[in-house]
C-alpha cells in the first residue's frame, strides 16, 4: 500500500514506541501510554482516511469467525473496524522489533 505523508509519520511514531517497548531493559509501565497513544491515532487515520485498506475477515481468526457467521449487511461498525485495522497493522507490529531496521526504511 501506498501510505501518505501522515500515515508514515503516525506509523514511524507507533513504531518506534513499539521497538522501545520490546527492548530487553524497557520498563513496561514507561511504555504505556506512548504505546497507546501513537497506535489509536494510527489507527483513527486508517478507519476514517483510508477504509478501503482494512483487510478481509481474516479465516483462520476466531474474532473475524465470529463475524463471518452473524453477517451484518451495511456498515461495519466501530469494533469490527477496529478489530480489522489490526490485522492490517500486524506487519508494523512484526518489523518493529529491536535490532531490525526496516522501520529506518519506512522513514
Ligand atoms: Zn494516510
Ligand atoms: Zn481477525
Amino acid at each position: 500500500m501506498s501510505a501518505c505523508a501522515d500515515c508514515r509519520e503516525l506509523a514511524v511514531e507507533y513504531g518506534l514506541a513499539l521497538t522501545g517497548s520490546r527492548r530487553p531493559n524497557a520498563n513496561p509501565r514507561r511504555w504505556d501510554l506512548p504505546l497507546t497513544t501513537t497506535r489509536v491515532r494510527l489507527d483513527d487515520h486508517l478507519i476514517t482516511t483510508h477504509p478501503a485498506w482494512l483487510p478481509d475477515r481474516q479465516p483462520g481468526c476466531d474474532i473475524c469467525e465470529a463475524w463471518r457467521a452473524d453477517y451484518v449487511i451495511g456498515p461495519m461498525d466501530e469494533a469490527e473496524a477496529l478489530h480489522r485495522v489490526e490485522h492490517l497493522c500486524e506487519p508494523l507490529r512484526e518489523i518493529c522489533t529491536p535490532g531490525r531496521n526496516e522501520l529506518a526504511d519506512l522513514m
